[in-house]
Protein backbone atom coordinates (compact mmCIF):
# COMPACT_ATOMS: atom_id res chain seq x y z
CA UNK A 1 0.00 0.00 0.00
CA UNK A 2 2.78 2.50 0.48
CA UNK A 3 5.53 3.15 -1.76
CA UNK A 4 8.20 4.15 0.83
CA UNK A 5 8.87 2.74 4.06
CA UNK A 6 10.44 5.88 4.90
CA UNK A 7 10.45 9.50 4.23
CA UNK A 8 13.34 11.54 5.33
CA UNK A 9 12.76 15.22 5.19
CA UNK A 10 16.03 17.27 6.35
CA UNK A 11 19.52 18.77 5.77
CA UNK A 12 22.38 17.55 3.75
CA UNK A 13 25.83 18.92 3.97
CA UNK A 14 29.27 18.08 2.35
CA UNK A 15 31.37 17.69 5.95
CA UNK A 16 34.94 19.51 4.89
CA UNK A 17 37.32 17.87 7.37
CA UNK A 18 40.93 18.97 8.26
CA UNK A 19 43.20 17.33 10.82
CA UNK A 20 45.33 19.47 12.93
CA UNK A 21 47.80 19.71 15.65
CA UNK A 22 45.75 22.41 17.52
CA UNK A 23 42.90 24.24 16.59
CA UNK A 24 43.81 28.10 15.49
CA UNK A 25 43.22 30.96 18.41
CA UNK A 26 41.37 34.04 16.75
CA UNK A 27 43.61 35.91 13.98
CA UNK A 28 46.05 32.85 13.87
CA UNK A 29 46.38 30.43 10.98
CA UNK A 30 48.08 27.10 11.42
CA UNK A 31 48.53 24.16 8.77
CA UNK A 32 46.26 20.62 8.60
CA UNK A 33 46.35 18.02 6.71
CA UNK A 34 44.65 17.46 3.39
CA UNK A 35 41.19 18.14 2.70
CA UNK A 36 38.68 15.07 3.26
CA UNK A 37 35.17 15.65 1.96
CA UNK A 38 32.03 13.48 2.93
CA UNK A 39 28.53 13.27 2.41
CA UNK A 40 26.99 14.41 5.55
CA UNK A 41 23.93 16.49 7.10
CA UNK A 42 21.20 14.28 9.51
CA UNK A 43 18.87 14.10 6.87
CA UNK A 44 21.33 12.44 4.36
CA UNK A 45 22.48 10.59 6.89
CA UNK A 46 19.53 9.48 8.23
CA UNK A 47 18.25 8.65 4.94
CA UNK A 48 21.68 6.22 3.60
CA UNK A 49 21.23 4.50 7.10
CA UNK A 50 17.53 3.20 6.37
CA UNK A 51 18.56 2.40 2.75
CA UNK A 52 21.46 0.14 4.12
CA UNK A 53 19.35 -1.85 6.30
CA UNK A 54 16.97 -2.24 3.11
CA UNK A 55 14.22 0.17 4.24
CA UNK A 56 12.29 1.80 1.27
CA UNK A 57 13.43 5.22 1.84
CA UNK A 58 13.06 8.52 0.09
CA UNK A 59 14.68 11.77 1.11
CA UNK A 60 13.00 15.36 1.15
CA UNK A 61 15.75 17.72 1.74
CA UNK A 62 17.58 20.79 -0.90
CA UNK A 63 21.29 20.78 -1.82
CA UNK A 64 22.79 23.40 -4.35
CA UNK A 65 23.73 23.13 -7.83
CA UNK A 66 27.26 22.48 -7.30
CA UNK A 67 29.70 19.87 -6.52
CA UNK A 68 28.72 19.06 -3.00
CA UNK A 69 25.15 18.64 -4.45
CA UNK A 70 26.03 16.05 -6.99
CA UNK A 71 28.51 14.28 -3.83
CA UNK A 72 24.96 14.34 -1.99
CA UNK A 73 22.62 12.99 -5.16
CA UNK A 74 25.25 10.30 -5.66
CA UNK A 75 25.61 8.67 -2.28
CA UNK A 76 22.30 8.95 -1.70
CA UNK A 77 21.38 7.10 -4.82
CA UNK A 78 24.70 4.51 -4.19
CA UNK A 79 22.93 3.84 -1.24
CA UNK A 80 19.46 2.84 -2.61
CA UNK A 81 17.69 6.45 -1.75
CA UNK A 82 15.30 7.66 -3.87
CA UNK A 83 15.94 10.80 -4.57
CA UNK A 84 12.96 12.26 -6.46
CA UNK A 85 12.37 14.45 -3.54
CA UNK A 86 15.99 16.03 -3.57
CA UNK A 87 15.45 20.06 -4.76
CA UNK A 88 18.28 20.98 -6.38
CA UNK A 89 18.79 25.51 -6.35
CA UNK A 90 20.72 28.45 -6.89
CA UNK A 91 21.77 28.54 -3.18
CA UNK A 92 25.12 26.49 -2.25
CA UNK A 93 24.55 22.92 -0.76
CA UNK A 94 25.14 23.38 2.94
CA UNK A 95 28.66 22.71 4.29
CA UNK A 96 30.06 21.51 7.93
CA UNK A 97 33.73 22.98 8.20
CA UNK A 98 35.20 20.42 10.35
CA UNK A 99 38.54 20.48 12.41
CA UNK A 100 39.72 17.90 14.40
CA UNK A 101 42.83 17.65 16.93
CA UNK A 102 44.70 14.57 17.65
CA UNK A 103 42.56 14.38 20.99
CA UNK A 104 39.30 13.47 18.70
CA UNK A 105 37.69 16.76 19.94
CA UNK A 106 36.16 18.69 16.65
CA UNK A 107 35.44 22.69 15.77
CA UNK A 108 32.77 22.97 13.64
CA UNK A 109 31.42 25.53 11.48
CA UNK A 110 28.58 25.08 9.67
CA UNK A 111 26.82 27.08 6.57
CA UNK A 112 23.04 25.85 6.36
CA UNK A 113 23.16 26.95 2.77
CA UNK A 114 20.22 25.17 0.45
CA UNK A 115 18.76 23.03 3.85
CA UNK A 116 17.86 26.89 4.99
CA UNK A 117 15.76 27.37 1.91
CA UNK A 118 13.44 24.44 2.08
CA UNK A 119 10.33 25.96 2.98
CA UNK A 120 6.86 25.28 3.91
CA UNK A 121 5.42 25.32 0.10
CA UNK A 122 8.46 22.71 -0.89
CA UNK A 123 6.51 21.00 1.35
CA UNK A 124 3.37 21.18 0.49
CA UNK A 125 4.20 20.36 -2.94
CA UNK A 126 5.63 17.15 -2.03
CA UNK A 127 2.24 15.98 -0.59
CA UNK A 128 2.15 12.83 -2.98
CA UNK A 129 5.51 11.99 -1.21
CA UNK A 130 3.66 11.89 2.19
CA UNK A 131 1.10 10.18 1.13
CA UNK A 132 3.16 7.35 -0.20
CA UNK A 133 5.19 6.91 3.24
CA UNK A 134 4.61 4.70 6.37
CA UNK A 135 6.68 6.97 8.53
CA UNK A 136 8.22 10.18 8.13
CA UNK A 137 10.97 10.96 10.10
CA UNK A 138 13.06 14.71 10.84
CA UNK A 139 15.05 16.96 12.59
CA UNK A 140 16.02 20.43 13.02
CA UNK A 141 18.67 21.44 10.75
CA UNK A 142 16.02 22.67 8.37
CA UNK A 143 13.70 25.41 9.31
CA UNK A 144 11.34 25.46 12.36
CA UNK A 145 8.12 26.48 10.57
CA UNK A 146 9.21 23.90 7.63
CA UNK A 147 9.09 21.19 10.19
CA UNK A 148 5.82 22.30 11.67
CA UNK A 149 4.24 22.07 7.77
CA UNK A 150 5.47 18.72 7.45
CA UNK A 151 3.36 17.84 10.74
CA UNK A 152 1.03 19.36 9.01
CA UNK A 153 1.13 17.28 5.50
CA UNK A 154 1.17 13.95 7.22
CA UNK A 155 -1.12 11.60 5.65
CA UNK A 156 -3.56 9.39 8.02
CA UNK A 157 -2.60 6.71 9.09
CA UNK A 158 1.61 7.72 8.85
CA UNK A 159 3.68 7.75 11.89
CA UNK A 160 5.72 10.54 12.77
CA UNK A 161 9.40 10.55 14.36
CA UNK A 162 11.64 13.94 15.03
CA UNK A 163 15.23 13.80 16.53
CA UNK A 164 14.98 17.51 17.43
CA UNK A 165 18.98 18.42 16.87
CA UNK A 166 20.04 20.91 17.55
CA UNK A 167 17.63 21.53 20.39
CA UNK A 168 15.06 24.35 21.00
CA UNK A 169 11.75 25.20 22.07
CA UNK A 170 9.32 23.31 20.14
CA UNK A 171 5.59 24.10 19.63
CA UNK A 172 3.11 22.37 21.24
CA UNK A 173 1.65 20.96 17.93
CA UNK A 174 5.08 19.89 16.93
CA UNK A 175 5.80 17.75 20.16
CA UNK A 176 1.99 16.06 20.20
CA UNK A 177 2.49 14.56 16.40
CA UNK A 178 6.18 13.05 17.72
CA UNK A 179 5.93 9.49 17.87
CA UNK A 180 8.53 9.03 19.22
CA UNK A 181 10.40 12.18 19.97
CA UNK A 182 13.63 10.92 20.24
CA UNK A 183 16.23 12.91 22.25
CA UNK A 184 19.89 12.04 23.64
CA UNK A 185 20.94 13.92 27.28
CA UNK A 186 21.69 17.27 26.13
CA UNK A 187 18.84 17.20 23.75
CA UNK A 188 16.24 16.54 26.46
CA UNK A 189 18.09 19.02 28.61
CA UNK A 190 17.18 22.21 25.81
CA UNK A 191 13.59 20.92 25.56
CA UNK A 192 12.53 20.87 29.20
CA UNK A 193 14.23 24.31 29.70
CA UNK A 194 15.25 25.42 33.19
CA UNK A 195 12.60 23.37 34.85
CA UNK A 196 13.38 21.31 37.08
CA UNK A 197 13.94 18.02 35.11
CA UNK A 198 15.35 15.48 37.80
CA UNK A 199 18.14 13.42 38.10
CA UNK A 200 17.81 10.16 35.90
CA UNK A 201 16.33 9.30 32.21
CA UNK A 202 13.19 8.11 33.32
CA UNK A 203 12.58 11.90 34.88
CA UNK A 204 12.96 13.35 31.83
CA UNK A 205 10.48 11.16 29.95
CA UNK A 206 8.22 11.70 32.29
CA UNK A 207 8.32 14.84 32.25
CA UNK A 208 9.00 14.92 27.89
CA UNK A 209 5.80 12.66 27.48
CA UNK A 210 3.56 15.64 29.71
CA UNK A 211 4.83 17.72 27.36
CA UNK A 212 2.49 16.01 24.52
CA UNK A 213 4.90 13.41 22.29
CA UNK A 214 2.74 10.09 22.50
CA UNK A 215 6.03 7.97 22.65
CA UNK A 216 10.13 9.39 24.12
CA UNK A 217 13.21 7.59 23.51
CA UNK A 218 16.31 9.21 24.85
CA UNK A 219 19.45 7.97 23.47
CA UNK A 220 22.11 7.00 26.08
CA UNK A 221 25.62 5.95 24.27
CA UNK A 222 27.27 3.26 25.53
CA UNK A 223 24.40 2.95 28.26
CA UNK A 224 21.93 1.94 25.42
CA UNK A 225 18.38 3.64 25.51
CA UNK A 226 15.31 4.44 27.63
CA UNK A 227 11.80 4.04 25.40
CA UNK A 228 8.81 5.26 27.61
CA UNK A 229 4.90 5.93 26.76
CA UNK A 230 1.87 5.61 28.39
CA UNK A 231 2.60 1.84 29.23
CA UNK A 232 5.71 2.67 31.43
CA UNK A 233 9.53 3.17 30.43
CA UNK A 234 11.94 0.46 29.76
CA UNK A 235 15.95 0.56 29.34
CA UNK A 236 16.94 -1.00 26.42
CA UNK A 237 20.61 -2.38 27.09
CA UNK A 238 23.57 -1.01 24.50
CA UNK A 239 25.14 -4.13 22.57
CA UNK A 240 28.71 -4.44 23.74
CA UNK A 241 31.36 -3.28 21.16
CA UNK A 242 34.63 -1.45 21.02
CA UNK A 243 33.82 1.79 19.85
CA UNK A 244 36.02 3.22 17.16
CA UNK A 245 34.44 6.61 16.02
CA UNK A 246 30.48 7.18 17.70
CA UNK A 247 29.96 10.26 14.82
CA UNK A 248 26.77 9.63 13.27
CA UNK A 249 25.32 6.81 15.76
CA UNK A 250 22.74 8.78 16.75
CA UNK A 251 20.97 9.19 12.87
CA UNK A 252 21.39 5.52 12.15
CA UNK A 253 19.94 4.79 15.34
CA UNK A 254 17.03 7.10 14.77
CA UNK A 255 16.49 5.39 11.31
CA UNK A 256 16.57 2.36 12.29
CA UNK A 257 13.85 2.66 15.08
CA UNK A 258 11.71 4.80 12.59
CA UNK A 259 11.88 1.72 9.76
CA UNK A 260 11.60 -0.86 12.39
CA UNK A 261 8.02 0.66 14.33
CA UNK A 262 6.39 0.83 10.05
CA UNK A 263 7.16 -2.41 10.08
CA UNK A 264 5.05 -2.92 12.56
CA UNK A 265 7.55 -3.55 15.89
CA UNK A 266 6.48 -2.49 19.30
CA UNK A 267 8.80 0.73 20.75
CA UNK A 268 10.98 -1.74 22.93
CA UNK A 269 11.71 -3.92 19.82
CA UNK A 270 12.94 -1.56 17.39
CA UNK A 271 14.43 0.23 20.00
CA UNK A 272 16.56 -2.94 20.96
CA UNK A 273 17.12 -3.27 16.85
CA UNK A 274 18.21 0.34 16.66
CA UNK A 275 20.66 -0.04 19.39
CA UNK A 276 22.18 -2.82 17.55
CA UNK A 277 22.56 -0.79 14.54
CA UNK A 278 23.83 2.26 16.68
CA UNK A 279 26.29 -0.13 18.15
CA UNK A 280 27.49 -1.36 14.68
CA UNK A 281 28.22 2.34 13.57
CA UNK A 282 30.36 3.01 16.35
CA UNK A 283 32.54 0.26 15.09
CA UNK A 284 33.96 2.04 11.95
CA UNK A 285 35.19 5.71 11.30
CA UNK A 286 32.77 8.27 9.30
CA UNK A 287 29.19 8.68 9.45
CA UNK A 288 27.16 7.13 6.64
CA UNK A 289 30.73 5.21 5.78
CA UNK A 290 30.23 3.07 9.52
CA UNK A 291 26.55 2.29 8.70
CA UNK A 292 26.28 -1.23 8.82
CA UNK A 293 23.69 -3.22 6.41
CA UNK A 294 21.05 -5.45 7.40
CA UNK A 295 23.30 -8.65 7.35
CA UNK A 296 26.17 -7.05 9.44
CA UNK A 297 23.46 -6.23 11.98
CA UNK A 298 22.20 -10.16 12.44
CA UNK A 299 26.34 -10.77 12.46
CA UNK A 300 26.94 -8.45 15.46
P1 LIG B 1 25.53 11.53 17.80
O1 LIG B 1 24.94 12.91 17.98
O2 LIG B 1 26.99 11.41 18.16
O3 LIG B 1 25.24 10.91 16.49
P2 LIG B 1 23.63 10.80 19.86
O4 LIG B 1 24.12 11.49 21.10
O5 LIG B 1 22.44 11.35 19.19
O6 LIG B 1 24.82 10.58 18.84
P3 LIG B 1 24.06 8.24 21.15
O7 LIG B 1 23.27 8.08 22.38
O8 LIG B 1 25.51 8.55 21.26
O9 LIG B 1 23.30 9.26 20.19
O10 LIG B 1 23.98 6.90 20.27
C1 LIG B 1 22.76 6.38 19.76
C2 LIG B 1 22.65 4.91 20.12
O11 LIG B 1 23.75 4.19 19.53
C3 LIG B 1 22.71 4.62 21.61
O12 LIG B 1 21.42 4.70 22.18
C4 LIG B 1 23.28 3.20 21.63
O13 LIG B 1 22.23 2.27 21.46
C5 LIG B 1 24.19 3.18 20.41
N1 LIG B 1 25.57 3.49 20.85
C6 LIG B 1 26.19 4.69 20.87
N2 LIG B 1 27.44 4.60 21.37
C7 LIG B 1 27.63 3.30 21.68
C8 LIG B 1 28.72 2.54 22.24
N3 LIG B 1 29.88 3.13 22.59
N4 LIG B 1 28.55 1.21 22.39
C9 LIG B 1 27.39 0.60 22.05
N5 LIG B 1 26.33 1.26 21.53
C10 LIG B 1 26.44 2.58 21.34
Amino acid sequence: MYDYDLLIVGSANADLVIGVERRPAAGETVLGSDLAVHPGGKGANQAVAAARLGARTALLARVGDDDHGKLLLDSQRTAGVDTVGVLVGEVPTGVALITVDPSGDNSIVVSPGANGRLTPGDIRAAASLFHASRVVSTQLEIPLETVVEVVRSLAPGSRFVLNPSPPRALPREVLDACDPLIVNEHEAKVILGTSRVGDTPEDWARILLAKGPRSVVITLGAEGALVASADGARRIPAVRVDPVDTTGAGDAFTAALAWRLGTGESLAEAAAYAARVGAAAVTKAGAQASYPTAAEVEAL
